[in-house]
């Protein structure tokens, strides 16, 4: 059976129509268009679902990558950054427009499936996939199939608490991870820093700039501290990092070696890498599913 991935991103909704091994036959890519509504977009997903169909010579499977985290109680979708599908249930809103079933997940699991197996962690038995971006999220696989847990919230390592007492997070705690080193959070800390309102890029360009080390060290005891928690309970045989800040060299080595200074044992040489399929993991995840 030919598989369709759709990737629901805030500016983008992107699909992929892949044969039953997982090649590219087409990809298409439209925008997002929030400001019209929920409706709309179930529209355009169906429009772009059925152009994908009409190259397929076979029939398909359909999966869907969404930001937001989905309630395994009433399979609605919570905490999304493309705010108009927040509190509705798209799985079924979209199985009754296309007529067939659906399969749904969050991107970091899609991330971390599509990652364990067709791109950097497909040697591994127990990976995690971590998203760095403008939110932070994780997702763990475990023999090739998403590790949701008991209440569907297993691998929501953007959420723990790295700091009591921290920074405040939009999700109502203080001090989780995504405060501290999501993209904005570590622009925001720049600035109270330097005084500088500068984008990743440019700080990471800055170096020279005397705020640097400081804005640095602090970025890499949270990333450490957060990292060597995973370890601690999990012990993956990989962590594949993903999303804008997956691009930062250092965190490959420096990074790295933070993150085993903290962690609890005197033998660690869990590999954090780089993912492999950049953009495209969301629409091979949501092909996965
Ligand atoms: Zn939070």
């Amino acid at each position: 059976m030919n598989k369709i991935g759709i990737d629901l991103g805030g500016t983008k909704i992107e699909g992929i129509l892949t044969d039953e091994n997982y090649q590219s036959i087409t990809r298409k890519r439209i925008p997002t268009n929030q400001d019209e509504g929920y409706n709309s977009i179930l529209e355009s997903i169906k429009d772009l679902v059925q152009e994908l169909i009409q190259e397929s010579n076979e029939k398909v499977s359909i999966g869907i990558c969404t930001p937001g985290a989905l309630s395994i109680n009433s399979g609605l979708i919570k905490n999304s950054n493309t705010q108009c599908i927040i509190g509705k249930n798209i799985q079924n809103d979209l199985k009754n427009i296309l007529h067939q079933e659906i399969s749904i997940e969050n991107d970091a699991n899609c991330f971390a499936l599509a990652e364990a197996k067709l791109g950097a962690g497909k040697n591994s038995n127990l990976m995690f996939g971590v998203i760095m971006g403008t939110g932070v999220g994780g997702g763990i696989i475990i023999d090739g199939k998403i590790h949701r847990g008991r209440t569907n919230i297993a691998g929501e390592w953007g959420h723990h608490c790295l700091h009591n007492d921290g920074n405040s997070c939009y999700c109502g705690s203080k001090g989780c991870v995504e405060t501290y080193i999501s993209g904005p959070a570590l622009e925001k800390k720049w600035l109270e820093l330097s005084g500088l309102t500068q984008s990743l890029p440019e700080i990471i360009q800055n170096y020279s700039n005397h705020n640097f080390n400081n804005w640095k060290k602090l970025f890499l005891d949270n990333f450490a501290l957060s990292l060597s928690n995973v370890i601690d309970i999990l012990d993956p045989d990989m962590i594949v990092l993903g999303g804008g800040l997956s691009n930062i060299d250092f965190l490959y080595d420096e990074g790295t070696n933070a993150v085993y200074d903290k962690v609890f044992s005197d033998m660690v040489n869990t590999p954090i890498v780089k993912n492999e399929l950049g953009d495209s993991a969301g629409v091979f995840g949501a092909c996965l599913l």
